[in-house]
């Protein structure tokens, strides 16, 4: 890269840097984000596609689900990333909304995109959006209405709404009853962290068949058959570590010249593993959770002292076990304290879905509970999985800060509408980018029309209509197949509709403010090359996308044809 400076150039950037400046950069970003927006839109809301992504082994995913879509998806361009980030942000926050969040992200560009073509200058447009997006959010704000903790009507109805067009739909009603029970179990006054709800998929038996269960369930079955099956009032040692003799090195090597000598070496072995085991038994464990193995002959010992242990346990078990028994997980068993141990009224092996698993249970204090989801198969199990979990997360943020509204296109319809208006107080350019705003919000429920097989421009004129009308809680009944009236139907939490605005508004912001982008390498997928050809392109194939572009377009075609 070189800039003339007198007669001499002046060399600033090595060779293989890549530069991209101005118009070239501010178009080769939007449509980097409009093609991640474009590859979830088809999934958008209860009549959504689902896609089924492969990834470089073999391994399948068939999903709604926005944010699991793009992380399978692997992308590589920064600005497409970027993108990304507001659906993994959505997620973090908030739990649901994913696909949303990006739709709006991508349509801010897009409309941003045609200012831009009109000599309107990105920072301009950047203060409009960011004033849309602050009135958006306290037109949401008014519109919102409280629910309280104990309108299990209420919180089901979110619960519902979330899991809507995500392969739950036969047990819906069932499975929003479980999510609420189990939300409200791991809730205190001041917070709830869904991380105390664990879901157990067993393939197998159907949805319908799926229970709560107060506690932790270890995936594993006793180590030994000599061990209890059942443990009451226990104290449990949980071990990040095994209780084995460390695998002697490599390169040493014992030189046995007689057979003493190598029953002293093994009667050392066994010492040791004596000694731990001695160590647990002191601190006083009657259950023993262990990360890793344990030794055959250790096995043998704790099987000898009526102790109950499983090895191999998971990490996010163990963790979630210390959350709820009050125990500490131990990384040395040399230190290891009555101190240490958790507690739980009972714990006993049980059979769930053919295999035996550890069932902790009757943990007082703490709170833990575990959603047993069964189905048919693991793809479908799988899906159920995301979508439960999309609902423990609407119902936790529902009980944080305890606002709901009606969804399915009827907040954006009214917030269309609102910030039309909106723009005329604004004036200057700055209401050219308000106005944008308002037009990209109306990509939601054009979306949710198209994807439920409607008429988007029909349903966008009966929609307003009825919003100028009065008629607020009107969207797409897309079970219907009409415009009409969602309230009780479409719950969502109003956290949902501001973060998406907000995470959305702040990509694209972020994104249009970028007029050079200067990369140490190529940029992945051949996006900004200089010959010009990264001009917007089509739906699902735009033309700087390079390889990502194409295989995105493959995608968006599968979702259709299925
Ligand atoms: P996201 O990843 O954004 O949550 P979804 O595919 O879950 O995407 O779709 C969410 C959209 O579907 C929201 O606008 C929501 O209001 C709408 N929706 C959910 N359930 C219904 C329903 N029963 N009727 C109409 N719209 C619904
Ligand atoms: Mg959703």
């Amino acid at each position: 890269m070189s800039q003339q400076m007198g007669n001499q150039p002046l060399i600033v950037l090595s060779e293989e840097s890549q530069r991209t400046s101005g118009k070239d950069a501010q178009s080769m970003n939007v449509t980097a984000g409009k093609a991640v927006a474009e590859s979830v839109r088809t999934t958008l809301g209860p009549k959504g596609m689902d896609k089924m992504l492969v990834d470089s082994s073999g391994s399948v995913v068939v999903t709604n689900d926005g944010v699991t879509i793009l992380d399978e998806m692997d992308i590589e361009h920064p600005a497409a990333n970027m993108v990304v980030e507001v659906a993994q942000t959505q997620e973090d926050e908030v739990g649901d909304g994913t696909t949303t969040a990006v739709v709006i992200a991508g349509e801010l560009l897009s409309k941003a995109e045609e200012l831009l073509d009109q000599d309107i200058h990105a920072t301009i447009l950047a203060q409009g959006y960011r004033q849309a997006a602050e009135e958006a959010k306290a037109a949401l704000e008014e519109t919102a209405i409280d629910v309280d903790t104990d309108d299990t009507e209420t919180l089901e109805g979110v619960a519902r709404t979330a899991m809507t067009g995500k392969g739950a739909e036969s047990a819906k009603d069932q499975l929003a009853s479980l999510i609420v029970q189990a939300v409200r179990s791991v809730a205190d006054e001041e917070t709830v962290d869904t991380d105390n709800v664990q879901v157990e998929t067993v393939v197998g038996g159907s949805i319908d068949e799926s229970e709560l269960v107060e506690g932790v369930i270890v995936g594993k079955e006793r180590v030994h058959d000599n061990m209890p099956q059942l443990k009451q009032d226990a104290n449990i040692a949980l071990l990040d570590t095994g209780i084995e003799v460390p695998e002697t090195e490599l390169d040493t090597e014992v030189n046995v010249t007689d057979p003493d000598q190598l029953q002293q070496f093994l009667d050392q072995e066994e010492e040791q593993l004596r000694e731990m085991v001695d160590q647990i038994i002191d601190a006083g464990a009657d259950v023993v959770i262990s990360q890793k193995g344990i030794d055959d002959m250790a096995q043998h010992y704790l099987a000898e002292e009526g102790i109950l242990a499983v090895r191999r346990a998971k990490n996010s078990d163990t963790q979630a076990l210390a959350r709820a028994t009050g125990g500490r997980v131990v990384s040395n068993i040399e230190d290891i304290t009555e101190g240490d141990l958790g507690f739980a009224g009972t714990v006993a092996e049980r059979e769930l879905g053919g295999d035996e698993k550890l069932f902790v249970e009757d943990v007082d204090d703490a709170r833990a509970v575990s959603l047993v989801l069964r189905g048919g198969t693991e793809h479908v199990v799988d899906e159920v999985e995301r979508a439960i979990e999309d609902a423990l997360g609407v119902v936790a943020s529902t009980l944080d800060d305890g606002k709901v509204l009606t969804g399915g296109g009827a907040p954006e319809t009214a917030l269309s509408l609102r910030l039309r208006d909106f723009a005329d107080s604004v004036g200057g350019r700055e209401q050219l980018a308000v106005e944008a705003f308002a037009d990209a919000i109306d990509v939601v429920p054009r979306t949710l029309a198209e994807n439920a097989g409607l008429d988007p421009i029909d349903s966008l004129v009966e929609l307003r209509s009825q919003h100028d009308a009065g008629n607020t809680t009107v969207g797409l009944d897309a079970d219907a197949g009409t415009v009409g009236d969602l309230e009780g139907e479409a719950v969502e939490p109003l956290s949902v509709k501001t973060q998406a605005i907000e995470s959305a508004t702040e990509a694209a912001v972020m994104l249009l403010r970028i007029d050079d982008v200067i990369a140490a390498g190529d940029l992945k997928g051949g996006s900004g090359d200089d010959d010009g050809d990264d001009a917007p392109g089509g739906p699902g194939g735009p033309g700087g996308m390079g390889g990502m572009g194409g295989g995105m377009g493959g995608m968006g075609g599968m979702g259709g044809a299925m």
